[in-house]
């Protein structure tokens, strides 16, 4: 739950230009196009559109899009090789019963039939209603709430299975807060005139989709009231986007006896047993207040209101998996209102999502085989170790940190768990069936299958070469209880990563990239656990002390970005993504001056190398947002938007400034002593 990802949307999959490790440096190429440029701007006034404003101008947002950048346009030509792999399977009739293909190109060929997903309608979830509508009492509810979650559908709260914080090999039972329609509490508290639109629009489209799934206008004008109260309650007890950020404040461990005394209505022993987790001896509660509510809510609120209320989660989980006039229904609130997307995507991008989702290491297998070449882990290999170096330079030379502490960094460096490309071993989905009765039938026995996987580690050490992400996603992760980066084969494709162009290009793409990952170990969440991934201070007070004050530098800083009007950069909740940025360039940058010394650069096109590595930075961001897009990642996303990790993060860094020629003449000046300095 606490894996730092680059960004913050899984997308899917990717394309691989010819490449040819053996090139010449002289025929390789700066992989900068002049066209993404904008030279009518200055790169000290805003360096963005300097860097990205051709790029922007080429690429406007389509109907389909909130926000359209160069990890989109990465995962658009991912999918599409992806649809190429899965239709040439679901268009065979011959696939063996069982295998693989035929899983890969049934659920394909379920999730597109629109004939049959139109008859059916509401259908495929009746039963699930009627169940739940036949719950004798509140005592029912704990047995349901463990039979739902296998299927996908999570009311009230989330319980998930990973690495204990404290104990770092050993797998531990935990509970994350839930049960949100909207997803995150803001959205019920907040008075904004933005966010009380939200509200009212979430209650108009309960009562609509329970009408839609067959339900007269008196029991759907209850099911919204129910919904909304409990669910403000859920949201008043739940924790904020930032104090979720908090390690120790989200670990909460304690035995069986404690659990029960501290919830004491709660009915744990049917709730882990028909869990599939008996003998439990130990649980990590993530947020106690949260689950204190829970608790009181099935405990006082009356059992009409929630059989209303766990039918809303049925109905909601369900929803992109039965007929049009409810996908559309759905679309029209979470794309709409909350995204300001005016198109929903077309269906067989959506197939290819959930086939991709479902079938995850299976279809992940598939396309590494066929479009991740060898060479390009090869030269990530020798990239990943050259950042490794620069990192380990930098934290000797830090003039803040005392030697103690250095000694520990640098173990914890040495320490990296590196993953590139694909996993050694692929999951076996021999178990997951995919049959022929409804797209939500075979969704859910998908769930029961990721659920199976996941209980499975139940009393087992952790598993440190498992992957969180497939190899078809764009994107990079760090995750701390492992002390592991992980760069998937689909974000090693230009512009991250360019077998044809030059070491400049490169170390500004990928290597900050890489960079960021590496500094995930050290910023104010990764910090807090040591080389073996176990929450633990290794810090000296001083060091700690001085570590905070130059981290509150970039909390300040963030803090003060006007991103609409009258809309402020949340500095505590991107924290760690900005300090993993600003590491991400001086460690690349760092790499980049070493690497030229035996591999020197020259100026092209009228660039320097050094220019040419802030503008291949820059490039990665590039997109285009809209407004409601912009105010709805504010509210939840611990990365700042693609701007600013561009206009707030260069300013920081001083060698920039000397790449361009940036004085305190520009708008984007900041004086050196007030700049960030953290690694
Ligand atoms: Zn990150």
């Amino acid at each position: 739950m606490r894996t730092t990802k680059y960004l913050p949307l899984l997308a899917i999959c990717m394309i691989m230009t010819g490449c040819n490790s053996k090139k010449e440096a002289a025929t390789l190429t700066t992989g900068i196009d002049l066209a993404n440029l904008d030279t009518t701007a200055q790169p000290g006034t805003d360096f963005y559109q300097y860097a990205c404003g051709g790029w922007i101008k080429s690429h406007p947002l389509t109907a389909e899009y909130s926000r359209f950048g160069s990890f989109d346009l990465l995962a658009e030509n991912t999918r599409q090789q992806l649809n190429d792999l899965i239709t040439g399977l679901s268009a065979k009739t011959d696939n063996a019963p069982g295998s693989v293909a035929q899983k890969i190109g049934d659920l394909y060929n379920i999730a597109m039939d629109s004939v049959k997903l139109n008859h059916d309608g509401a259908e495929p979830i009746k039963a699930e209603l009627a169940a739940i509508e036949a719950l004798k009492d509140k005592a029912d509810i704990y047995s349901y709430l463990a039979e739902a979650q296998k299927l996908g559908v999570r009311p009230y709260f989330q319980l998930y299975i990973a690495a204990d914080d404290k104990n770092s090999s050993v797998n531990l039972v935990q509970t994350y807060q839930g049960g949100l329609g909207m997803g995150q509490r803001d959205y019920y508290l907040e008075q904004d005139e933005n966010t009380v639109n939200i509200r009212t629009k979430y209650q108009e489209h309960v009562g609509k989709m329970f009408q839609l799934a067959g339900y007269d206008e008196a029991t759907a004008q209850r099911a919204v009231k129910a919904v909304m109260d409990i669910e403000t309650r859920l949201a008043k007890a739940a924790s904020s986007q930032v104090e979720l950020r908090d390690p120790q404040a989200n670990y909460n461990k304690m035995d069986l006896a404690k659990l029960k005394a501290t919830y004491p209505t709660f009915d744990w022993d049917t709730y882990f047993s028909i869990s599939g987790l008996n003998g439990v001896r130990e649980v990590n509660i993530g947020q106690p207040k949260a689950m204190q509510e829970v608790a009181n809510v099935i405990n006082t609120v009356p059992f009409d209101e929630q059989k209303l209320y766990l039918q809303w989660n049925l109905i909601n989980a369900a929803a992109p998996y039965l007929g049009d006039d409810i996908v559309a229904q759905n679309f029209d609130f979470y794309g709409r209102t909350m995204s300001g997307q005016q198109e929903q995507r077309p269906r067989w991008k959506r197939s290819v999502g959930i086939v991709s989702a479902a079938l995850g290491e299976a279809l992940g297998q598939m396309y590494v085989e066929k479009y991740f070449p060898a060479e390009a882990k090869a030269r990530m290999v020798t990239l990943v170790q050259d950042l490794q170096g620069a990192l380990g330079e930098r934290i000797k030379a830090l003039p803040w940190m005392s030697e103690p502490t250095k000694e520990k960094a640098l173990e914890k460096l040495a320490a990296f768990h590196v993953k590139i490309g694909y996993p050694d071993k692929w999951k076996d989905y021999s178990t997951l069936q995919i049959m022929n009765d409804s797209y939500w039938a075979n969704v859910e026995r998908a769930s029961q299958w990721e659920y199976n996987d996941m209980i499975g580690k139940f009393g087992k050490p952790v598993d440190r070469d498992e992957w969180q992400m497939t190899p078809q996603t764009v994107n990079a992760y760090y995750n701390p209880t492992t002390n592991e980066i992980c760069f998937p084969a689909a974000i090693l494709q230009p512009p991250f990563f360019d077998m044809n162009a030059d070491d400049a290009c490169n170390y500004g793409a990928i290597g900050v990239v890489i960079g960021h990952e590496m500094t995930h170990g050290f910023d104010d969440q990764g910090r807090q656990y040591d080389k073996d991934g176990n929450m633990k201070d290794w810090w000296t007070k001083e060091d700690a002390e001085k570590f905070n004050e130059r981290a509150q530098v970039m909390v300040n800083f963030f803090d003060s970005i006007e991103v609409a009007p009258g809309v402020y950069g949340n500095g505590q909740l991107t924290l760690g993504e900005n300090i993993a940025d600003h590491g991400g360039l001086k460690v690349a940058y760092q790499a980049l001056q070493k690497a030229m010394q035996t591999r020197p650069l020259q100026t092209v096109d009228g660039f320097t190398p050094d220019q040419r590595f802030y503008l291949a930075f820059a490039r990665v961001w590039a997109g285009n947002i809209r407004p409601e897009e912009i105010v709805r990642l504010t509210k939840l996303d611990p990365h700042s938007l693609a701007k600013w990790r561009v206009d707030g993060a260069l300013p920081q860094i001083d060698t920039w400034y000397t790449a361009f020629d940036v004085t305190d003449k520009d708008p984007m000046f900041i004086p050196q002593e007030k700049r960030v300095n953290v690694w």
